[in-house]
């Protein structure tokens, strides 16, 4: 079976120049368009699930989901990850549930509202990475708190994040503490602020560099041009979803997700996990819409899931292609964790610090 790890992907993929979609999981559905795509594309995939998803599906659920999803396309690299893991206790059950790499999210304590202090970031993700480079997984830390840079919230979904009013050095990461962060930590990824929000309300307008700081993100990467950055809230809430949910009885107030075209600007500065979930969310829920508008006497949910998983099935293979993946599963031989773990013991994928650290010694 084709698991992978999200260390091995993304170090694909920085070699080949392209990005990873990462799209939430938390039902059948969604597995089975999720890698749909990916087989009509030949495009590794990122799966994840979040703690409200765990909750939701069940661990032994989405344990057996996955794994069929593996045994059903052996030829897909699949990585399973932890979105937003809230301490070290959701970060190992996840692994011991067939995870292959976990987010930790330090940026907030551990009741996922709170925004923490650098120090304890620090010390529960370098925790964190312990534990699982020990058997071969992944981590993702966070640096900055997620939220929006017009109007200085934080936002909160599925139960995380900040609620209320942040700073505004506390929504961009800075570049000085990522190079700090990664070298104490040892992360393989690195999630950073820099203006964009979870959920489909994320700019009232199209944005610009005043509200997604792209700039951010080539600074980053220009100090640490080997460490994986992920962009987190990425969905780009495209208008035609937003308008087949209207035009079916919806009520979406009109709204502006991140442009693909800054994705791959992204991309070119280092960005390789790109997180989507609203885009999915909204092509199901307009296939649905869609059809108990038409045909409102239906009343078997296969006659309007299998819409549902089409339309999603249509989003995840058109980021697939926009963000370069398509063509790059066959290229990939998966490592199994022990190898991974492997790795790690022999210190084969220890940070390599950029040009700071360089300039400091
Ligand atoms: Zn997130």
């Amino acid at each position: 079976m084709a698991r992978i790890t999200l260390r091995q992907l993304l170090d694909h993929a920085a070699e080949y120049g392209y990005g990873v979609p990462a799209f939430n999981i938390n039902n059948m559905e969604q597995g089975l368009a999720i890698l749909e795509a990916a087989d009509k594309v030949d495009a590794p995939v990122i799966i994840q699930a979040s703690r409200g998803a765990r909750s939701y599906a069940n661990d032994i659920v989405l344990k057996h989901l996955i794994d069929a999803l593996a045994e059903m396309y052996p030829h897909i690299p699949i990585c399973m990850h932890q979105d937003h893991g809230n301490n070290e206790a959701t970060c190992a059950t996840a692994i011991q549930y067939g995870f292959t790499s976990v987010m930790m999210d330090g940026s907030l304590k551990a009741d996922a509202k709170t925004p923490a202090d650098y120090d304890y970031n620090v010390r529960v993700t370098k925790a964190v990475v312990d534990m699982a480079h020990w058997v071969g997984a992944s981590v993702e830390g966070e640096l900055g708190v997620l939220g929006s840079l017009e109007t200085g919230m934080g936002e909160k979904e599925d139960g995380h994040g900040f609620e209320g009013k942040l700073d505004h050095d506390q929504l961009l990461t800075d570049p000085d503490q990522a190079v700090d962060f990664v070298r104490a930590t040892e992360v393989d990824a690195l999630a950073i602020a820099m203006g964009t929000s979870h959920g489909a309300y994320k700019f009232t307008r199209k944005p610009d560099g005043d509200v997604l700081a792209m700039n951010v993100i080539e600074e980053i990467h220009r100090r640490l041009p080997n460490t994986h950055l992920v962009m987190h809230g990425s969905s780009s809430v495209p208008q035609d979803l937003q308008d087949i949910i209207n035009k079916y009885g919806g009520e979406m107030p009109q709204t502006w997700g991140v442009p693909v075209e800054e994705i791959q600007r992204g991309i070119k500065h280092g960005v390789r996990k790109i997180n989507i979930d609203t885009d999915n969310r909204m092509a199901m829920t307009g296939a649905i819409r869609k059809i108990f508008v038409e045909n409102p006497g239906e009343f078997d949910p296969r006659k309007y899931l299998k819409p549902a998983m089409e339309a999603m099935r249509a989003v995840c293979q058109q980021r697939m292609e926009e963000f370069g993946g398509a063509g790059m599963a066959s290229k990939i031989k998966p490592l199994p964790l022990s190898a991974m773990a492997k790795r790690y013991a022999a210190g084969e994928l220890a940070p390599k610090i950029g040009i700071t650290r360089q300039a400091a010694e």
